[in-house]
């Protein structure tokens, strides 16, 4: 059962920071929500245990999308996956990622959550995404606030990296592909961390946001004549997290890959268009991490299925002369 929590909503930046400020202050746990569709099941796993939610709701600084004077388009870490799919302008510059929020879960949820959401939601692991029941069978693990890993036996508390749970966000392929870069709002001001920079090694310490950051936009540079799709493999076409998720893009005679569903940190590889390029990604992003028994497809399966999607992503960029 969820625990009770307060809620707070601020309506701008300045009134956010002063209330995390006063949080930080009197060591109160809290939790940040957008859409709140990985939170919620969180909270009701016992996996989160908040005694503070602060919603984004309300703070019109996070929301809406705008080709900024240098050609950039700027996207309001609050803006629901639904928006991203139907926005016109996102249709023209960047399909891709209109495509990948498209397979994230299932219309309702879409319509809720959101693209910084996506960005920062947490890392899963079958030993850890459980009911209380489940992970007492099993004993908790790091993640869970235990000390062991059910992955890496020989994994020890302290030593990085500790936890091997896996990134699961459909978007951050598309984005990294598109080369894009985080705004992220602090009392210290403003600072931007391109998404190639942002992940650490870790299941549980997973990202550089600090505790009284927020994100606050996406932005994407404009590379007209780049051209990209997204490929997931999940059991069911919508509502299942991708096992494996692959983005390509083709900017002139340059490649460009990234992965998600594998590993800690969203692998990425580039590569020449020449014969051979994509099993030379597919290479690239099979060895940047190692893949465990953490999902329903067999490990062995999934590892051979990033060469195969790297080609049916290729497919649909207009591949057949080269792949
Ligand atoms: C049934 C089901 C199926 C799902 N399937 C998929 C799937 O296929 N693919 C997929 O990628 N996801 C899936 N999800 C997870 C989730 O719905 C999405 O990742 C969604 O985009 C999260 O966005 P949100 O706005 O709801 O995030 P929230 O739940 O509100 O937040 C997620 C995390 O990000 C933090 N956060 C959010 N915004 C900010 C911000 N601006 N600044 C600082 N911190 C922030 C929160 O503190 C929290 O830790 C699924 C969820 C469910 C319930
Ligand atoms: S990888 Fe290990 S520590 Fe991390 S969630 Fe899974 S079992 Fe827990």
């Amino acid at each position: 059962m969820t625990a009770a929590f307060d809620l707070h909503r601020p309506r701008s930046l300045d009134a956010l920071h002063a209330l995390l400020d006063g949080l930080a202050r009197r060591q109160q746990r809290f939790a940040i929500s957008a859409g709140g569709t990985d939170l919620v099941p969180q909270l009701k796993l016992g996996l989160a245990t908040p005694e503070v939610l602060v919603s984004l709701g309300a703070i019109p600084a996070l929301r809406g999308i705008t080709r900024e004077p240098d050609g950039r388009v700027r996207i309001g870490a609050m803006t629901p996956l639904a928006t991203i799919i139907a926005d016109p302008l996102l249709h023209a510059v960047a399909p891709v990622l209109g495509e990948a929020a498209a397979r994230v879960a299932s219309a309702p949820i879409r319509e809720r959550a959101t693209l910084g959401g996506n960005v920062l939601a947490d890392h899963r692991c079958n030993f850890f995404n459980q009911s209380p029941l489940n992970r007492a069978a099993h004993g908790p693990c790091f993640k869970a606030g235990g000390d062991v890993c059910h992955i890496v036996k020989s994994a020890v508390r302290g030593q990085l990296p500790q936890c091997q749970a896996r990134i699961v966000s459909d978007t951050t392929p598309a984005l990294l592909v598109l080369d894009a870069e985080l705004q992220m709002h602090s009392p210290r001001g403003e600072r931007r961390i391109a998404l190639a920079d942002f992940h650490l090694g870790d299941g549980i310490e997973r990202h550089r946001l600090a505790a009284d950051e927020v994100l606050l936009a996406i932005t994407l540079p404009s590379r007209p004549g780049r051209v990209a799709a997204y490929e997931k493999l999940a059991a069911r076409a919508n509502l299942d997290f991708p096992s494996l998720g692959i983005a390509l893009a083709r900017d002139g005679d340059r490649l460009h890959a990234a992965m998600t569903g594998i590993g800690v940190r969203p692998a990425s590889a580039r590569a020449a268009l020449a014969d051979g390029a994509l099993a030379t990604l597919g290479e690239s992003l099979a060895s940047a991490n190692p893949v465990y028994d953490q999902d329903g497809f067999p490990r062995d399966y999934r590892k051979r299925m990033i060469a195969a999607y790297v080609r049916k992503a290729a497919r649909r960029i207009g591949g057949d002369a080269w792949t």
